[in-house]
């Protein structure tokens, strides 16, 4: 990865005016973002105004999307993950992600674990990874009792903390959490926040919610994203409206549509 000046010193992603198109539409454009390191950052917004999109581009996952295109610059570390030479695969090992809807493998939770990390070449105890992961996901003591059991025997909550354990494996600086828990119940979605808590000590975390409060309770900093229909275009353009602090995006945002937004006044 060639060198490039990085934008602040805590920075530990940042966005040079990223626009991406899906073939010809422009989904989102012209996103300048600094995220800092070892906070929990959210992205909030409408629905269809880009979050996932710009959250998949942070670990290049867009590149597995037929005619997505990204312009413009994503520095991590002071490198830009989409310069030639740079392997995706490695970027995706260093920024992880977790997906809306659980997707354990069909493997026992010890396998789950284990996979990954012997295919990234891991040559330490196997066991001592194991338990560390599911340690840190505070999904052990659901399963230290039958690491031998299939991952897919476990409820929707325990599922989505073992795929944060599987995320964690591979010594990620970053984990991308997309949604992570509308597919789960209210005493779920507390120990996934729970354990988000306990995350940021180690990670870099970014965070999509449509769920507000969510972003209150976890988020260090909150990023609103909204959409506008543009004349001659098809379908609405995302953008970036302001990102700051959460306190101030909640109680004295910049922006009128912010106030709107996370008031519940919006048209
Ligand atoms: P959000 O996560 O904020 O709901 P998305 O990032 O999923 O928004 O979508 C942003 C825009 O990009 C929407 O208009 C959506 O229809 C479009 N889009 C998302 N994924 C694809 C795709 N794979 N192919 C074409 N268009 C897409
Ligand atoms: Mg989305």
């Amino acid at each position: 990865m060639s060198h490039t000046p990085a934008s602040a010193p805590d920075t530990c992603l940042a966005l040079e005016n990223v626009t991406i198109s899906y073939g010809s539409f422009e989904a989102v454009k012209n996103v300048y973002m600094d995220i800092p390191r070892g906070k929990v950052t959210a992205f909030i917004g409408p629905s269809g105004c880009g979050k996932s999109t710009v959250l998949r581009a942070l670990n290049r996952m867009n590149d597995l999307i037929p005619g997505c295109h990204l312009k413009g610059r994503v520095v991590f570390d002071g490198h830009d993950i989409y310069a030639p030479n740079v392997d995706a695969v490695e970027v995706r090992r260093r920024i992880g992600m977790v997906f809306q809807k659980p997707n354990p493998f069909p493997k026992t939770i010890y396998e789950n674990i284990a996979f990954g990390a012997r295919i990234n070449g891991y040559r330490g105890d196997m066991d001592e990874l194991v338990e560390r992961s599911l340690r840190k996901a505070a999904v052990w003591d659901e399963c230290k009792d039958k690491l031998k059991a299939s991952g897919l025997a476990l409820s929707g909550g325990q599922q989505q903390r073992l795929c944060i354990a599987r995320a964690i494996a591979t010594e990620p600086e970053v984990i991308l959490m997309d949604e992570p828990c509308s597919a789960l119940d209210p005493i779920s979605t507390l120990k996934i926040e729970e354990t988000m808590h306990e995350l940021k000590h180690s990670f870099t975390i970014v965070i999509v919610t449509h769920n507000m409060q969510q972003a209150v309770r976890v988020a260090d900093l909150t990023a609103f994203y909204n959409a506008e229909a543009v004349s001659g275009g098809s379908g609405k353009v995302g953008y970036l409206v302001e990102f700051s602090e959460t306190e101030k995006i909640f109680n004295n945002p910049a922006q009128q549509s912010t106030q709107d937004y996370v008031t519940g006044r919006f048209g």
